[in-house]
């Protein structure tokens, strides 16, 4: 049985479950992970009984001829809604699930059409093939971790490279192309470069600004790996680090170091987030610290489970989230350390393994 083949067993359970007749499946992660397709345009058709198609146009008719197998191909001609008004009547559906997250407002005007050419109820549903996608097989893990040693060799490189006078936005063009080279098929991500006073920015997107001695850089960067991200951030310091620099380095290292001891199936996300904002807050930073723990990866770069004040999932064997905890000081500047990990039976095992026991000075 293929890899795909097995998700679309799953997801038909699901669909049973939900008492649906069929999934149109919209999203370009989620067509991808129950269909094998990897171009861009066509949605996927499963239904809760026997039936399964890939539907696209003629640009990608081959391609998905290729990829998806175990599916039939229908080339959708000049009209999408007419093509999926045929399958739907083939197959008798009644009640047709959407993908209400990911399909636009417009894009659901459109399908209304087939409430009178195929008869159907269009029932809004979210987060199927999401919830799915959670626990990942070994090959995804295998691409996973591919994508974080591709994160680490340029985390290594751009520590040989990275000095004052260098602009955020070339730190990241140097980055980028490294990860390119590496194999990578591009960036996870927008990638983050914050220095100095703006390494207070959680989400800094590197800028013009010159990093100078005496600079925190915050480095928030992923590699993607056979459609699988990784993400991993580093904070280095340029020049010799300041007290207080090296003070609230070690704190966010100790919260960091805490949550992926504690990190273990069987623990709700919110659980884990806990164990490294509270070790933050106890030393004082508790308001410096305003987002969540961490976050699943796989094909997207933010997935279920959430792992936040928020995340009520229990956490499963197979799961594949970022541990990233910060302290950010408006003003003076920020600190982030971020590893990936795999859950398992045992605890979990880190994926990524960039130096970080103490903060490293760079140029
Ligand atoms: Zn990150
Ligand atoms: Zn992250």
């Amino acid at each position: 049985m293929s890899v795909t083949s097995a998700r679309v067993t799953r997801l038909r359970e699901r669909l049973q479950r939900d008492g649906l007749d069929a999934l149109l499946v919209s999203g370009p992660e989620n067509r991808r992970y129950v269909s094998g397709f990897t171009g861009t345009a066509g949605s996927v058709l499963v239904t809760a009984a026997d039936r399964q198609w890939f539907i696209t146009d003629f640009r990608y008719v081959d391609q998905a001829k290729a990829q998806c197998q175990g599916f039939e191909i229908v080339n959708q001609g000049s009209s999408y809604t007419d093509a999926l008004a045929n399958l739907l009547r083939s197959a008798g559906v009644k009640r047709l699930g959407f993908e209400q997250d990911i399909l636009t407002y417009g894009e659901v005007e459109r399908l209304r059409v087939l409430e009178r050419d195929a008869d159907v109820e269009l029932v809004p549903t979210s987060g199927m093939v999401e919830a799915l996608r959670q626990v990942k097989d070994e090959e995804e893990i295998r691409c996973i971790e591919r994508a974080a040693e591709i994160a680490d060799a340029a985390f290594k490189h751009m520590l040989e490279w990275l000095r004052p006078g260098v602009t955020e936005a070339e730190v990241a063009l140097e980055l980028e192309t490294t990860m390119r080279r590496l194999g990578a098929s591009g960036a996870a991500f927008t990638t983050i470069i914050a220095s100095g006073v703006r390494s207070s920015l959680p989400h800094g997107v590197a800028s013009d600004k010159v990093i100078e001695r005496g600079d925190l850089v915050t480095l928030d960067f992923g590699a993607v790996y056979e459609g699988y991200c990784s993400d991993l951030t580093r904070t280095v310091v340029v020049g010799p680090p300041s007290e207080r620099q090296l003070e609230i380095y070690q704190i966010v290292l100790e919260a960091e170091r805490a949550a992926l001891a504690a990190a273990r199936p069987g623990m709700t996300g919110k659980a884990l987030d806990a164990v490294a904002r509270d070790l933050i807050a106890s030393r004082g930073y508790g308001e410096a610290f305003g987002h969540s723990l961490g976050h699943g990866i796989g094909l997207a770069i933010h997935e279920d489970p959430r792992v936040s004040r928020l995340g009520e999932e229990v956490l499963q064997p197979g799961m594949v989230v970022t541990i990233e905890p910060g302290i950010y000081l408006s003003g003076w500047g920020g600190v982030r350390i971020e590893d990936d990990i795999v859950l398992t039976e045992q605890g979990a095992r880190i994926l990524t393994h960039s130096p970080k026991d103490e903060l490293i000075q760079v140029g």
